[in-house]
């Protein structure tokens, strides 16, 4: 099959090139492929938001799509309640602890979450546990740059092999 018979379906390894708007009037930049290689992800595994997943299904190679996701179909609503109060002395020795600064927290049960430290006291820090990008309207523009479908290895593990993919040090397990 040539790679322009392909469009967007489950179980296909898509490379998308995007850039993402904020939801005010300058329409700031948020995030953009553009500078570097194009995300590459297994569509269907929701590897990427699912407002924006939804709708790459049936594009092709070259084709390009506006695309405004609300937060509920994108990094979630501001949770105000969202924030936790850790003593300095609980994060890891040598880290520098400031505000804007990214950390995966464990809780009893093994679950991991993303966090960020949105401020600095002077025994304690506060965690962030929304997303950056929760409570914001997302605007995407977004190119598919190629396709092709997923390897027998690739659907098993759920997730594209390309080349920033490192299997050695991935936390992901084979079946
Ligand atoms: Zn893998």
């Amino acid at each position: 099959m040539s790679e322009d018979k392909l469009q967007v379906e489950d179980g296909m390894v898509v490379s998308m090139d995007y850039t993402l708007r904020a939801d005010d009037a300058e329409g700031e930049i948020l995030d953009t492929s553009a500078e570097r290689e194009p995300l590459e992800f297994l569509q269907g595994s929701g590897a990427i938001i699912p407002g924006l997943e939804r709708e790459l299904y049936g594009m092709a190679v070259g084709e390009e799509k506006d695309v405004t996701v609300e937060p509920s179909e994108g990094y979630g609503d501001f949770d105000p309640e969202a924030y936790t109060e850790v003593p300095l002395h609980a994060f890891p020795e040598g880290m520098a602890v400031e505000p804007g600064v990214g950390l995966t927290v464990r809780d009893e049960s093994g679950n991991t979450y993303e966090a960020y430290v949105s401020e600095v006291r002077d025994e304690s820090a506060v965690l962030d546990f929304n997303h950056p990008l929760a409570g914001q309207t997302l605007h995407f523009n977004v190119r598919i740059a190629g396709l092709r479908e997923a390897t027998d290895e690739e659907k098993a593990h759920g997730h594209a092999h390309g080349a920033a993919h490192d299997d050695q040090d991935d936390h992901h397990h084979h079946a």
